[in-house]
């Protein structure tokens, strides 16, 4: 039995491919920590992705970091069946994904990583903390791109653990897309940007916030989309943050609605990780308001640009938008079968392959 974990909203796009591609489903325990619950932050990716209800429910809800990665620590490890799985997998950076490989560890159960190896170098993102810890203590490392190789390296962690397996949230959006674009065509009323924003550092002080809203502003000849992620949406209500009239909030939308809009805008305009990948597959020019990624080579091939100050937003989404690309960059691995090398990478472990 392999445990495959996931909590988060990132998570569901990147554990389907794997959920998909194990030869023999009922090896499968799904667990899913509960860390996003609402429907708009968790079951519409079940609906629309086609994922299996999962096999548990650890329910542990909103709470602060410290609070969050214990109490999905102790319900994992009140879960755990007899006898134990042959493996943990976790995916991403999220709470959950330290918590359980935490729990994993401790009971002697080798953890596998997917999405091993990715440094932003900020140890201020609590995301870069839970990378670092669960690379530390994964037998198997599953990796998107070269430089996860040499950071893992860097850490002393084993050679023989590494694989480049690719990018399953590619996969997920290779597959969908074609659905995505025939439910939800290109919106009328000409071009259009997307925006989200949830990390700590853009969105949880209200002058950061207030002055990405204003260099939104300042593009008054595109008007944005913005899905704003729960946090996000807190804050902006309880500063009373004035929208500039270009910027149509709404709450976080449907994968399939998102996806589609991605690939139809003129450019995106984000704090996340998987949204500088999806950009990059689809040769959306991308800005991200960050003075680091940990997904380098989106910057390095794909069509992201980083943007340290709001207030060089404006400057930074002409070029990317002069800078579009005739086709999007071909990236390895980013192909489409990240699950497949994914569910024999753990076979090959499992069975000795690769330990
Ligand atoms: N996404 C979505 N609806 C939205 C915003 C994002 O379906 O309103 C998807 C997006 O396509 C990508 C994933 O959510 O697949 C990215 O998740 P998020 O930005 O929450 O996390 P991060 O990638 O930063 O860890």
């Amino acid at each position: 039995m392999i445990d495959l974990i996931c909590g988060a909203r990132p998570n569901f796009m990147k554990i389907d491919p794997v959920v998909r591609a194990v030869r023999d489903p009922s090896r499968i325990r799904l667990v899913h920590t509960g860390q996003h619950y609402d429907h708009a932050m968790s079951q519409s990716f079940f609906d629309e992705l086609g994922l299996p209800r999962p096999d548990v429910n650890l329910g542990v809800g909103s709470a602060s970091i410290t609070v969050q990665t214990a109490t999905v620590m102790q319900r994992y490890e009140e879960s755990l069946p007899e006898p134990l799985p042959e493996m943990t997998v976790v995916v991403g950076d999220v709470n959950s994904t330290l918590a359980c490989a935490l729990v994993a560890v401790r009971h002697g159960i080798p953890v596998c990583h997917v999405e091993s190896g990715l440094r932003s170098g900020d140890r201020t993102m609590p995301e870069e903390i839970n990378r670092i810890l669960t690379d530390q203590i994964s037998d198997l490392m599953l990796i998107t791109s070269p430089e996860a190789r040499e950071n893992l390296m860097t850490e002393g962690r084993p050679a023989q653990g590494i694989v480049m397996t690719g990018n399953p949230m590619i996969d997920t959006l290779m597959r969908l897309l074609p659905v995505a674009r025939e439910k939800h065509p290109a919106p009328p009323g000409g071009p259009f940007g997307l925006v989200t924003l949830h990390r700590p550092s853009n969105v949880d002080e209200p002058g950061r916030l207030a002055s990405i809203l204003s260099s939104l502003a300042g593009l008054s000849h595109l008007r944005f989309f913005f899905p704003v992620h729960p946090r996000t949406g807190g804050n902006l209500e309880q500063w009373g943050l004035e929208v500039p009239a270009n910027v149509l909030l709404g709450p976080p939308m449907s994968y399939l609605a998102f996806t589609s809009l991605e690939s139809f805008a003129e450019v995106v305009i984000t704090d996340s990780g998987g949204v500088q990948e999806e950009t990059t597959v689809l040769g959306v020019p991308c800005v991200t308001v960050r003075p680091n990624t940990e997904r380098p080579i989106t910057v390095e091939l794909g069509t992201n640009v980083l943007c340290p100050d709001p207030a060089g937003i404006p400057d930074a989404v002409a070029r990317q938008i002069g800078r579009r690309p005739g086709s999007p960059p071909d990236i390895p691995f980013w192909d489409g079968r990240a699950g497949g090398r994914i569910a024999s990478a753990l076979e090959s472990f499992m069975t000795g392959g690769s330990r």
